[in-house]
């Protein structure tokens, strides 16, 4: 085996962690190759304004964020290539990271694949997606100060976000498709004595209605139907919130690493090493709880100090 097939680090994914995994290993002069997968610059590529990224005091649009951190890794020496790793082998070093019908050698690999937010597959939920329709209140509330919004989901991300959304909006509605909850007693009834908050049980959303003039989308209502009557409302809102869960990214490691039954990557909680030494994991795919680019960014960070670390102990 020749080195030049033999990589340092292998970072799988392009969102915050990934590339900021990458800046910090390409300027540890460790020439890491990026895997960007199939939503390249990750979920920051479908919202619009991003205000809570430290640095940009009047915000900045997620896709230009995600477009500056590839150019400043790449700037350092980083190698973005625009495949999807379609299969790894954990199981011995060199670490084998399969994409496009090609076999990559690793010493350490670093996963960044994310999580994405569960979608319910409506065209119009695309097609506004950005534009009034939100899969994050922590990224997007602020959007919809006084306005009317409406909350898809029963369990506690979606009491959660709700509540959350009361901050700014002037009146929040849980749409749930069935009259019993998955939350938690706490949070439900939290949201549940919240007096900007309403429900409608056995609910669903058939439609985003919107505008769409000269390339401006904006959301105008929500067509709902009572799944037990099958009667069918028109309900005006400007802001609809998808609450229903996240899958992290983590089919392809399967077998290979360990991982919660939730399917999100075991990582030690004061470091990002996973069970198999120098396969180290950051971002969204091991984290479920703050789900944020700065957290994901600062894990990125340490997986890459931690394969630097790793393969300088190789050499011990
Ligand atoms: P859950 O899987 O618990 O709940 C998803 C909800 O969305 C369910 O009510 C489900 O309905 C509904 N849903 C799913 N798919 C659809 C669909 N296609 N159409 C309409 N409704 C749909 O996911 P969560 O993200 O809420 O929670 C995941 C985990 O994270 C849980 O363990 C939770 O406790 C935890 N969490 C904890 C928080 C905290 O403690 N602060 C905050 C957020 C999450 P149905 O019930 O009918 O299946």
């Amino acid at each position: 085996m020749s080195d030049k097939n033999l990589h340092n680090v292998i970072i799988i994914g392009s969102g915050p962690a990934g590339l900021t995994a990458a800046l910090y290993s390409a300027r540890a002069n460790l020439k890491p190759i990026v895997f960007e997968g199939l939503q390249p610059g990750g979920q920051l590529t479908i919202t619009t304004d991003v205000e809570n990224y430290p640095g940009f005091e009047h915000g900045i649009m997620g896709p230009e964020l995600m477009d500056i951190m590839r150019k400043q890794a790449q700037r350092f020496g980083a190698e973005c290539m625009f495949n999807i790793v379609d299969k790894v082998d954990f199981s011995s070093q060199p670490f084998k990271v399969y994409t496009d019908g090609k076999e990559y050698l690793a010493k350490t690999v670093i996963i960044a694949t994310g999580a994405s937010a569960k979608l319910l597959g409506l065209p119009s939920e695309s097609e506004f997606m950005g534009f009034g329709v939100s899969a994050c209140a922590t990224c997007d509330g602020f959007f919809f100060k006084d306005q009317r919004i409406i909350v898809i989901g029963g369990g506690d991300t979606a009491m959660e976000e709700a509540n959350y959304l009361t901050k700014f909006g002037k009146e929040v509605v849980i749409v749930h498709r069935r009259d019993e909850f998955r939350a938690s007693k706490i949070m439900l009834e939290r949201a549940q004595k919240n007096p900007k908050i309403k429900f409608m049980t056995n609910t669903v959303l058939e439609e985003v209605l919107g505008v769409n003039e000269n390339g401006k989308r904006k959301v105008t209502g929500a067509k709902l139907k009572n799944v037990k009557t099958g009667e069918t409302v028109i309900h005006e809102v400007e802001g609809i919130f998808l609450g229903i869960g996240h899958k992290p990214n983590t089919d392809i490691f399967k077998g290979q690493i360990e991982l919660e039954d939730t399917g999100y990557i075991k990582t030690n909680k004061v470091n990002t090493y996973t069970n198999i030494p120098g396969v180290f994991a950051c971002g969204d795919a091991q984290d479920h709880v703050y789900r944020q680019a700065v957290t994901a960014a600062g894990t990125g960070c340490m997986a890459a100090i931690d394969a630097e670390r790793y393969l300088e102990s190789l050499h011990d």
